[in-house]
């Protein structure tokens, strides 16, 4: 299928590595003109020249801290008028909630909630007036089923979704949609370094705290971050004009809920 997408623009956050990377990858093969974003360069730069070479579509890679003011800006000036922004960055630690002070509580917020709302709001009237948008938020099943250790990310993540579904619904009619995807476990470095503390505070190895997670996931494997990055191309795709304010759970039926 053709997603009808060749020649626009995509600005993807944090996308150097992980799930971020495969999304940038994915709307590259559609034929989309990149600007990515990461905090260190070389990593940056390497998966820009890896799409370039790949996909034959131009990459600008910005590196800088996206939940700055200074990394926004930057971003933003490579790329001001995107027809898909796609927000991510890293998630916030695991810990006991009576670890987390005020400053904890606004890098979490500010990385997983504010953020998004400030590239969503630099660049939402410009797809409008244009009349093409899509805009997809990288979250998780957090979401959906909150993580014990993982505190931090439900209340962050779930104020961001709190408010997109608000305004999905009075941007969709200008054909400018807003949806969120939730990953499970995804075989990312963000995944190998939860895995390994995981396996440390558990006194398991690497290997044994991988087989406890694969007991909760159905499909019994991790996902593949290219499976992640296809379905985003698909929610930006000029076909998904009619969805918009969802919360897409891609997590190998880990989550067990009939809705
Ligand atoms: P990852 O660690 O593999 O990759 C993160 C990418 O984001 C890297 O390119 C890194 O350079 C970049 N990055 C991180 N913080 C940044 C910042 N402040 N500014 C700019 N770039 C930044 O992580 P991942 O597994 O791809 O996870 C992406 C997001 O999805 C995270 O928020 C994570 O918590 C969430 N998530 C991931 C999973 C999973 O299974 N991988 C599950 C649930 C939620």
């Amino acid at each position: 299928m053709d997603l009808g997408i060749r020649g626009k623009t995509a600005l993807v956050c944090a996308a150097s590595k992980g799930l971020g990377r495969a999304c940038a990858f994915s709307l590259a093969r559609e034929g989309v003109r990149l600007v990515i974003t990461a905090r260190g360069r070389e990593a940056l730069d390497a998966t820009a020249a890896e799409i370039r070479k790949a996909c034959g579509v131009e990459v600008t890679a910005v590196p800088g801290d996206i939940t700055t003011d200074e990394g926004r800006r930057a971003a933003l000036a490579a790329c001001p008028a995107p027809d898909i922004l796609v927000n991510n960055a890293g998630g916030p630690p695991t810990g006991d909630f009576r670890e987390w002070d005020r400053d904890a509580w606004f890098k979490a917020l500010n990385a997983n909630m504010l953020t998004p709302i400030e590239l969503i709001r630099a660049t939402l009237d410009g797809m409008i007036a244009r009349k093409f948008g899509r805009i997809i938020n990288i979250t998780s099943t957090s979401v959906k089923a909150p993580i014990p250790a993982l505190g931090l990310s439900n209340g962050a993540r779930t104020g961001l979704t709190g408010f997109v579904a608000g305004l999905a619904r009075q941007t969709v009619k200008h054909n400018v949609t807003i949806n969120n995807l939730l990953p499970g476990s995804f075989l990312t470095d963000r995944t190998r370094q939860t895995l390994a503390g995981f396996a440390k505070a558990a006194g398991l190895t690497e290997e044994q705290a991988a087989a406890e997670r694969l007991r909760s996931i159905p499909a019994g494997r991790l996902g593949d971050p290219e499976e992640f990055g296809d379905a985003c191309a698909y929610l930006c795709s000029a076909q998904a004009s009619y969805v918009t304010g969802q919360n897409f759970l891609i997590d190998g039926g880990a989550y067990p809920g009939t809705f």
